[in-house]
């Protein structure tokens, strides 16, 4: 059986205005503790997982990269002590730029890691402190080449769009200059200004100058043409690459497939069962020194739940859902059971037949909810 690993990193040198991942700042104090705990976590996994193979690890945050290189080496090292990793394992490490350096990058490299996905956000450098980064625009350019000569191709930029005081043409700025890096493949989300966050005070108070949604839509037609031309190929609602450089690992939370995550926030989907752990790191620490299990939350999901979500998270990507995988994996056909939901969206031009697939037109990407929704129990 494969399995994909998640780590959860929840630290960061400066909380980002918009973010409300679970991550925080000022807490460099809490770094070795951290690790002792998440290495006891690793640790406590070996009996249960010992007949899996882990085909995917992905540390993310947070920003895995304000670890010193040592504690870093402490959680690569408990890892391959504990799980069977497959010998083409993709290790994908979450970084942002001003973070790496030449050795560190280098580290990562010996320890198997093959893929870095870096936070740029923007490569116009007067959007970069509107959104609270800490980095420059020159850093988001140099830690790609850093990247490169540490011995790393398989690389993603995070790009955003929708963002205070953006335009198209700063988008078309951001989008050139890492087509110009030729990194193989881009994540372009949408900002949404999330509920607690210092972006939905300002936006309150009207005082967040964002795109209006005309503007909006504008730049993400125009991301999604200017990619496509380039060569890269949108193999997921927000996610392109050139061929062959498709995520392993975020192909595995589309596709439904088990996954493990460690460390505080993370969540896990093994057997049709999802928890997650807490968000609080000091409380992760606490439980894990006392061998008990740090979760908050655990959710047996109904059957009908699952299939509603094999149905969105599959729809998210370009390939579409596969109905031969779908009647495996539920015994009842997706088109009989579909049937008058298919129907509507085909008809308003949302979604198109394949084959046996059933996939998003263009349109259908850019009105996504839409279709995700009407597939939820008490819609389809
Ligand atoms: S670097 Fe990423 S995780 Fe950290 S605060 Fe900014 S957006 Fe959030």
């Amino acid at each position: 059986m494969k399995l994909g690993l998640y780590i959860h990193i929840p630290f960061c040198r400066q909380k980002c205005l918009y973010c409300d991942f679970p991550s925080y700042d000022n807490l460099t104090h809490l770094y070795q503790d951290y690790i002792d705990a998440l290495c006891r976590e690793i640790a406590e996994q070996k009996s249960r997982f010992s007949g899996w193979v882990v085909d995917t690890v992905y540390i993310g945050g947070g920003t895995p990269t304000v670890l010193p290189g040592e504690l870093l080496g402490r959680l690569f090292a408990s890892l391959t002590a504990t799980f069977s990793l497959e010998p083409a394992v993709e290790i994908t490490v979450e970084a942002n730029p001003g973070t790496v350096n030449l050795p560190l990058l280098k580290a990562l490299r010996s320890w198997g890691v093959n893929r870095l996905s870096f936070g740029v956000q923007t490569f116009v450098p007067r959007l970069l402190p509107l959104l609270g980064r800490v980095h420059t625009a020159e850093q988001g350019i140099e830690a790609v080449e850093l990247a490169r000569a540490a011995g790393f191709d398989n690389i993603n930029l995070d790009l955003m769009y929708g963002l205070p005081e953006q335009r198209q043409a700063d988008v078309a700025d951001s989008l050139s200059r890492a087509t110009e890096l030729g990194v193989p493949h881009l994540s372009v989300y949408g900002l949404k200004v999330e509920d607690g966050t210092p972006f939905a005070v300002s936006h309150a108070a009207g005082k967040l100058a964002l795109p209006d949604e005309t503007e909006e839509e504008a730049m993400y037609d125009f991301a999604a043409a200017f990619l496509r031309q380039a060569g890269y190929c949108r193999y997921e609602v927000s996610n392109y690459c050139l061929p062959g450089y498709e995520c392993r690992h975020n192909l595995k939370y589309w596709h439904y497939q088990p996954f493990l995550g460690l460390g505080a926030a993370a969540y896990s989907f093994v057997d049709g069962v999802r928890w997650a752990n807490t968000p609080h790191v000091t409380e992760y620490i606490q439980a894990q020194r006392k061998g008990a299990l740090a979760i908050q939350e655990r959710e047996v999901l109904d059957r009908q739940t699952q299939i509603a979500e094999f149905i969105f998270l599959a729809l998210r990507t370009a390939a579409g859902l596969d109905s031969g995988i779908f009647q495996e994996r539920f015994g009842i056909s997706f088109w009989d059971a579909y049937r008058a939901t298919i129907d509507t969206l085909a008809q308003r031009g949302l979604v198109e037949r394949c084959g046996n697939r059933l996939r998003l037109t263009d349109l259908g990407m850019k009105f996504g909810n839409i279709v995700f929704s009407s597939f939820l129990p008490d819609k389809a």
